[in-house]
């Protein structure tokens, strides 16, 4: 996240001590901050500070810069006013700095219980208090679907015991713990981080004995935390993290990724013993359909026949058979019938005829040879290999991912959702507040580049042919979406983005690739993703000439970084994980274009209607309308 004038932050605790500092270099930054404090007199003071700063920034504001809002984080409803209140003033929340702390001042075996200075006050404020401001802090991000950082101020008392207060080091412990668990937030752009520096000289920290503080070379200096704190913010790549800072160390992340990896259990690892299976009536074929192609050719249709094959009775060691469902379209079936996809010189293309189309698909496990243990008869799964435009397919069953629903939707998040999702993290390198251009946007993978996108804080721009696919993108939450039936795209980028894009993720190829190129801002990226607009020319795709790109990318230190899906197999099932979490917690759309297709004997119709244009969304054809109905109901 870039910190900018326009973002507002809560800090609570804010009228002193860490809190105060954090909310001061924020204002430095030109950011409104909401005071959340005890103390009305130092918190005022704060904000006047605060409104001097922001004058630099803001100019006739319509309301305050900052805010005292007098309030104890351990009245939840004191809390959810003060939340609402800034929500009301600055329309989001950005920034959530939860520093509120207390230090309990009777010693453990002195404990009256339920006084001000009990054990008990202390987890109320340092622990219970944070659980709530975080969980306020998430709902009011989740609700502007914006990127939004949170830190919980703990403390390095919390990484190992301080002995003079237990409830002190077990409310901080618990505060780490807790932000550490709530990692996975990053997928909807919420990043939830503790700061833990080891004393520093404010009120609380000089409690602290001094054979203490110079046993540990002495207080923090409070600019080290800052940056800690701006470091947690900035850096997309922090989240779930822990920063600890000691003056013995500097600025160390906890734990390393090798302690790390001592305990962790990859994710899809857990996921996979959840997924429910589908004991359907699964009877087995004799002999089934699938779609082959016996002639080279762009033209799907010329290149492909149905053709009908036995299914042997048993099935391969370490192989599964799966029930297709739901078969995807994708705008490379094309190249794929054409043979571009097939490398090996010697053989030449044709070589290789006949051979399977489709790309993807979901479907059910019907049957499992000898020593398969991953995934058992019944099992919803995602394929991506050839030959999935087929009533059943026989694959290895290391190429099984899978999924939690054999849905259409889980049909869109395969290749077009992966490609948009590990390009823009892998070739793209995408980061927030950037402004990120789509083409082919309202397309199968176009859909989730505006989204992803959106999600991880960018403003972005998209292109589009019709007032459909225009409003669904407005819904998708695009900020400048260019119909370029209605508007000229090079005029509405050279008028509006005359500095540039940051990162492009460019599908259409031919002259808008030219465009998007002659659009790219100092150090942009542009992704090249493909080419539809080449695919089906009457004389099939040339290779093109771009005269004077080496000179033009090196005179704006730019990228152009081209990216192939079937090369990135390792990151699919993460990527899924990831894809399928947004989808499910309601913050990723997947638009199917309302046109049915049902059974083999419409693909080349659906793969015809992808390349007209006309399509919006994602394409898929329902390969056995019974068992999809059947599934549907579960
Ligand atoms: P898609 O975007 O759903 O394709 C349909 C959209 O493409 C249309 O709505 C239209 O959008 C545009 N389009 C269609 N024909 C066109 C033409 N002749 N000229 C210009 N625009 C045309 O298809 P998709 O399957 O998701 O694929 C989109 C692109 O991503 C393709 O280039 C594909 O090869 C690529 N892709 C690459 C990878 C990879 O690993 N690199 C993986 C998946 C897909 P508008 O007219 O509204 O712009």
């Amino acid at each position: 996240m870039e910190l900018k004038p326009c973002l507002s932050a809560i800090v609570t605790g804010g009228a002193s001590g860490i809190g105060k500092a954090l909310s001061l270099a924020l204002a430095e930054r030109g950011i409104f901050v909401s005071i959340i404090d005890f103390s009305e007199e130092k918190g005022k003071q704060v904000v006047a500070y605060i409104e001097k700063q922001n004058a630099k920034f803001h100019k006739d504001l319509k309301f305050p810069s900052a805010m005292f809002i007098r309030c104890d984080v351990t009245d939840t409803g004191e809390l959810s006013s003060a939340f609402a209140k800034h929500l009301e003033t600055y329309g989001g929340l950005d920034i959530c700095i939860n520093s509120a702390g207390i230090a309990t001042l009777v010693p453990f075996h002195k404990d009256q219980t339920d006084g001000s200075n009990s054990w008990r006050r202390t987890l109320n404020v340092n622990l219970i208090a944070v659980i709530q401001c975080t969980l306020q802090a998430i709902q009011a991000m989740q609700a502007s679907k914006k990127a939004g950082v949170i830190i919980n101020v703990g403390s390095a008392a919390g990484l190992y015991p301080l002995y003079g207060d237990p409830a002190y080091s077990a409310s901080k412990g618990g505060v780490i713990m807790f932000t550490r668990t709530l990692r996975p937030y990053k997928h909807q752009g919420i990043r939830v981080n503790t700061l833990c520096p080891e004393f520093v000289e404010t009120d609380l920290g000089s409690l602290v004995g001094s054979k203490m503080v110079s046993s540990l070379e002495g207080f923090i200096p409070m600019e080290m935390v800052i940056k800690g704190a701006l470091e947690l913010i900035t850096d997309e790549t922090k989240a779930g993290s822990c920063l600890w800072i000691t003056n013995r160390r500097g600025l160390e992340y906890w734990p390393t990724p090798i302690e790390e990896a001592k305990y962790r259990v990859p994710s899809s690892k857990l996921k996979r013993t959840s997924i429910p299976t589908y004991l359907l009536d699964l009877k087995l074929p004799q002999s089934f359909e699938k779609i082959v192609v016996h002639t080279l050719n762009h033209n799907f249709r010329a290149a492909t026949r149905i053709m009908r094959t036995t299914l042997g009775m048993s099935i391969k060691r370490n192989h599964v058979l799966v029930k297709i469902l739901y078969a995807g379209v994708n705008a490379s079936d094309v190249n794929f019938s054409s043979g571009r996809y097939f490398t090996d010189k010697s053989r030449g293309p044709a070589g290789n005829l006949p051979f399977d189309a489709g790309f993807e698909a979901v479907g059910i496990i019907s049957a499992v040879g000898e020593g398969v243990n991953s995934v058992k008869v019944g099992t919803a799964a995602a394929v991506m290999t050839f030959g999935s435009y087929a009533e059943f397919m026989i694959v290895p069953s290391k190429f099984i991912l899978p999924v939690a629903r054999p849905d259409p939707e889980v049909v869109a998040m395969l290749t077009s959702g992966l490609t948009a999702s590990i390009a823009l993290e892998k070739a793209a390198h995408m980061d927030s507040g950037q402004t990120v251009l789509v083409t082919a946007a309202a397309g199968g993978t176009g859909q989730f580049a505006v989204q992803l996108a959106k999600l991880a804080g960018n403003k972005v721009v998209a292109t589009c042919g019709g007032e459909d696919k225009a409003m669904l993108l407005k819904k998708l939450g695009v900020d400048r979406v260019i119909n370029y039936k209605k508007e000229n795209i090079k005029d509405v980028l050279k008028k509006e983005f005359s500095k540039g894009v940051d990162i492009i993720y460019e599908s259409v190829g031919g002259e808008m690739f030219d465009m998007c190129l002659n659009a790219l801002a100092i150090y942009g990226r542009l992704v090249v993703i493909g080419m539809i607009s080449q695919y089906q020319g009457e004389h099939g795709w040339k290779p093109a000439h771009y005269p004077g790109l080496c000179e033009k990318l090196l005179a704006k230190s730019q990228t152009v970084a081209g990216f192939f899906l079937v090369q990135y197999s390792r990151l699919w099932q993460q990527h899924l994980d990831k894809l399928f979490n947004l989808y499910s917690s309601g913050n990723l759309k997947v638009n199917m274009d309302p046109r049915r297709f049902v059974g083999l004997q419409s693909v080349a119709d659906a793969v015809e209607y992808l390349h007209s244009g006309k399509s919006i969304g994602k394409v898929v054809v329902c390969i056995d309308p019974s068992f999809s109905q059947v599934v549907a109901k579960l």
